[in-house]
């Protein structure tokens, strides 16, 4: 082609378009965005930055995280979905060269029937690099591996008044930890290098047990962190102090026999009603679910896309809530402190308001990959909420002060709504991130929890 026309054409690509389309996943707050700029080339995001007014843009990856954090209300979104190039792959290292946009999905599609799997993969493989990267994603075996940006082995910056900085643990080692769970600030990720992981094969020997108190579940993980690589459990929210779940844990298995790749599942068509979704119906379901899911107990081995993905299976579940969307709240609470978990889960019970989808995990201890990352020790539980308006932002300015009290945190990736005090207990030290922040960037959640300190 020309270069003439390639250059038009790449002109035209990375026009600003104004749209309504780009929203969080809970859908809640709903932002307007001024632009999205959508490069399909590296090379045309320079120019977009230089042309940019300060404070004004912010990378979005595939808008999985739950709040305002991918969001930038009233001004520029770049859509960093057809920055989708697999550079390289270095099979004696396992290390993997893309572009920022690059999903999880296509590296396992690709990798895994060579015998490659992700380091650290998130409940959802509808996640692109540059999102995992920026929110330092965390998965079922965060005891074992850490967070995804431990298997950062180094990166591409593209920054408004720097150009394309090299990153690694060696070279701007500050601007390389800044990046993991720099929330997108720093600049765009160009291209990323992943240590993936060798496995046998798609299958996962998992185990499945269900526990009736937070001793027992506590003693679960403590047992199985040692043994096994995956551990998560689901979580009753209506259950209180009489807690009960079901605790999953796997490991990749010896089998070689390969499947087919996962089929894409049903999509829910619309938003559904709010009253569908009510403390009747999830109770309901919460029964069903324990009730089946204790009686399948003990070992099995399954796809790992059912082990690591079962949301994946519905397309769009995120409509289940309704029209005004939901929140989640994800907090992790030192585990010294069982009495404030205790607390939190009585509040939730008491308020009739969480849903189906209660998430347990166990931290593991592993030094923090970046210097905004979410996870520490401690036991992190992820819930659901309708957003039901006051009452449902009241419920969780409640839960805030029994994590605030515990010498807790809350994850920016699910946030939208926490108080700029909220985040200074849950990160004290955001201040020493701050020069590390690109002139042109920012987002609706940082300045909602930055502003007014
Ligand atoms: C069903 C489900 C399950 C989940 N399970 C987990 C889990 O187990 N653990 C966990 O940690 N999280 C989990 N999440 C949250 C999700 O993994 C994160 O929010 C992730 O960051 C979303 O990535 P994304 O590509 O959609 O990015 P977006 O949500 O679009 O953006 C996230 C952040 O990344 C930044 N960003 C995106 N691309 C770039 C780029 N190229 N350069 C610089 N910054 C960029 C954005 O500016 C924003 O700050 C889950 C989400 C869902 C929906």
């Amino acid at each position: 082609m020309p270069s003439q026309i390639a250059a038009t054409l790449r002109t035209k690509a990375a026009s600003a378009v104004p749209t309504d389309k780009y929203l969080s996943w809970g859908r809640y707050p709903k932002a307007a965005h001024e632009h999205v700029y959508r490069p399909a080339w590296s090379d045309q995001v320079p120019g977009i930055m230089q042309a940019a007014p300060s404070g004004s843009l912010l990378a979005y990856g595939l808008g999985r995280s739950y709040g305002d954090s991918c969001l930038n209300a009233d001004r520029a979104l770049v859509d960093c979905r057809r920055l989708n190039r697999i550079l390289g792959f270095d099979e004696s290292a396992g290390m993997l060269r893309c572009e920022g946009g690059v999903t999880l999905t296509d590296i396992v599609d690709v990798y895994l029937p060579q015998g490659w799997f992700l380091p650290v993969t998130p409940g959802t493989q509808f996640v692109t690099v540059g999102g995992a990267i920026a929110n330092d994603v965390h998965g079922k075996n965060h005891h074992r591996a850490g967070t995804f940006g431990a298997h950062v082995q180094q990166l591409g910056l593209q920054r408004s008044n720097d150009g394309l900085v090299f990153c690694n643990r060696e070279r701007n080692d500050d601007m390389f930890r800044a990046t993991i769970g720099g929330l997108g600030l720093t600049g765009l990720i160009a291209w990323a290098d992943i240590r993936l992981r060798r496995v046998a094969g798609p299958w996962i020997d998992a185990e499945l047990i269900p526990f009736r108190s937070l001793a027992e579940f506590i003693g679960l993980s403590r047992e199985s962190d040692g043994r096994f690589e995956y551990t998560v459990a689901w979580l009753d929210c209506f259950a209180g102090k009489n807690l009960r779940g079901i605790f999953f844990r796997g490991n990749h298995s010896a089998e070689t026999r390969q499947t087919s790749p996962p089929k894409r599942g049903p999509k829910l068509p619309f938003t559904l009603p709010e009253w569908m979704l009510n403390r009747y119906s999830v109770k309901a379901f919460n029964e069903l679910y324990y009730r089946v899911h204790a009686a399948k107990h003990g070992p099995s081995r399954i796809r790992y896309d059912s082990f690591f993905y079962p949301l994946d299976s519905v397309r769009q579940w995120n409509l289940l809530y309704g029209k005004r969307g939901f929140l989640q709240y994800q907090c992790v609470i030192p585990e010294t402190n069982v009495a404030a978990f205790e607390e939190l889960l009585e509040r939730i019970a008491r308020s009739g308001m969480g849903s189906f989808l209660g998430v347990l995990k166990q931290f593991g201890s592993a030094p923090a990959a970046g210097m905004l990352s979410f996870p520490r020790p401690g036991l992190t539980l992820a819930l659901d909420f309708a957003m039901r308006g006051e009452r449902t932002l009241e419920l969780m300015r409640s839960l805030d002060e029994v994590v605030q009290q515990s010498g807790g945190a809350l994850y920016p990736a699910k946030d939208a709504r926490m108080s700029p005090a909220m985040f200074e207990a849950s990160f004290p030290r955001w201040r020493s991130f701050v020069p590390y922040i690109d002139p042109k960037m920012s987002s609706s959640f940082w300045r909602r929890v930055t502003e007014a300190q």
